[in-house]
């Protein structure tokens, strides 16, 4: 199943496609996860794409579009992959079907989590992520057991440096503005299923799951 998961920043998309790759067996790719890794590891594309990220702002397409293409040239991409914060503008969206094109795959579903904006904002600010794992949890929504701490492996918990409020506004005016032509791009080709993300994590996953059984 090859599979694109949208959604505003904090609408549940990390959350579901753990899920998803876990019971479908494919592989999650998140630019996010990609760029984040990279400035851990203090390589050449990380220090790019930290001054963008620290600013909310996109890393530039030409950056994120090859590491994208590379990703998706892989051996296990052949079963199916989830992208997850990929494409985020139109022309990402065309690059993709070039890029799919050129390895005989097409897109089966993009399915986008939708959550009113208004939500967004307390949902962003309480995330915490595990520093091992890179699980998610939310101090009020889906607080691990034991504060700090992940309930999978015992890793530490953090907050994302760009989870603060100044800059997730930011993020979801950016994400919002370029967010709208690629729902109406997906729409067009038929590819869009609109997912209710105000439901319970669980019943957003069944309705996932549902949309998949079809
Ligand atoms: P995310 O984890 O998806 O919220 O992404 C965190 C940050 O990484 C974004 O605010 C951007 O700076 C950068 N980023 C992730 N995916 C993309 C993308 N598809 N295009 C441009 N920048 C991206």
């Amino acid at each position: 199943m090859n599979l694109v998961l949208m959604g505003l920043p904090g609408a549940g998309k990390g959350t579901q496609a753990e899920k998803i790759v876990e019971k479908y067996q494919i592989p999650h790719i998140s630019t996010g996860d990609m760029f984040r890794q990279a400035i851990k590891d203090e390589t050449k594309l990380g220090l790019e794409a930290k001054t963008y990220m620290d600013k909310g702002e996109l890393v530039p397409d030409e950056v994120t579009v090859g590491i994208v293409r590379e990703r998706l040239s892989k051996a296990d991409c052949e079963k199916g992959f989830l992208l997850d914060g990929f494409p985020r503008t139109v022309p990402q969206a065309e690059s993709l079907e070039q890029i799919l094109d050129s390895l005989g795959k097409k897109l089966d579903y993009v399915i986008n989590i939708d959550v009113e904006q208004s939500v967004l904002m307390e949902r962003l600010t309480g995330r915490r992520i595990c520093k091992s794992c890179g699980s998610t949890y939310h101090l009020v929504f889906n607080p691990p057991k034991q504060a700090g701490i992940c309930d999978k492996c015992g890793g530490e918990l953090y907050q994302r440096a760009d989870d603060n409020a100044d800059t997730v506004q930011n993020r979801l005016e950016v994400n919002t503005r370029q967010m709208q032509p690629l729902l109406d791009f997906y729409a067009e080709k038929g590819y869009l299923k609109n997912i209710n993300g105000l439901q319970e994590i669980a019943k957003v996953f069944e309705d996932i799951e549902q949309l998949f059984a079809k």
